[in-house]
């Protein structure tokens, strides 16, 4: 899943950069609100973070701006004052999280899933079930049948972003956009060998097979037909 932060300040910014890459997101970063909000129109984020007080710009419009185009990426802010009147003022504007500086990467983490299983429906979804193969999103656990799988955070993204689209072929160069952040023109056979290694995980020694491959197009995880 992708997730742009837009933070002017170089520390906070990489360190949120480099942990949630780490667990495995696809992570943009912008430093000034003109930068944060063209990204934003291009991006196809699953969720925004965006710092309240930025050059330019500020965490505030971009939302606005976003939303007016009418754009429903979830957003969290961060922010260094913790006021009463900033909470209302991003909660109007469609805000789903707020979150006080100084923070805990853990606490950051916990919001970004808990925002994310909330979805755009704004019901939240914590696991995610096709035939026997069953996604905890809470416990970031995986089974099948009832038995646990160990995937790496790349390999549980590729599975999440599969089963939250079961049943639709997807694309290469969509799956290398969502969960690795690479061009698909680029030489590299990244995601046939992270495929290669879950289907083993998933379906090796499984009668029904739930992850196919679509040739000349992609990938699709689903029950087969008989
Ligand atoms: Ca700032």
């Amino acid at each position: 899943m992708k997730i742009l932060i837009v933070e002017d300040e170089s520390k906070t910014g990489e360190y949120l950069r480099q942990g949630l890459s780490e667990a495995g997101f696809v992570v943009d970063l912008a430093k000034n609100g003109t930068d944060g909000l063209h990204l934003a129109e291009q991006g196809d984020y699953d969720l925004a973070i965006l710092d309240v007080m930025l050059p330019e710009m500020n965490g505030w419009e971009i939302l606005r701006t976003v939303r007016q185009q009418g754009m429903q990426m979830p957003a969290i802010f961060l922010t260094a004052r913790d006021q009463v009147e900033d909470r209302i003022k991003g909660l109007e504007l469609g805000a789903d999280d707020y979150i006080v500086k100084p923070f805990s990467f853990a606490e950051v983490l916990a919001r970004v899933r808990t925002v994310l299983r909330r979805g755009r429906s704004g019901t939240e979804v914590t696991s995610i079930r096709v035939a026997d193969l069953e996604l905890d999103l809470l416990r970031r656990r995986v089974s099948r049948a009832g038995k646990r799988i160990d995937l790496t955070a790349k390999e549980f993204g590729l599975l999440e972003l599969l089963m939250r689209r079961q049943g639709e072929v997807l694309p290469r160069s969509l799956i290398a956009s969502q969960v690795w952040d690479i061009n698909f023109d680029s030489d590299t056979n990244v995601i046939e060998v992270a495929m290669r290694r879950l289907r083993v995980k998933i379906d090796e020694g499984q009668k029904v097979k739930l992850i196919q491959t679509v040739r000349g197009m992609g990938y699709v995880l689903e029950v087969p037909e008989p």
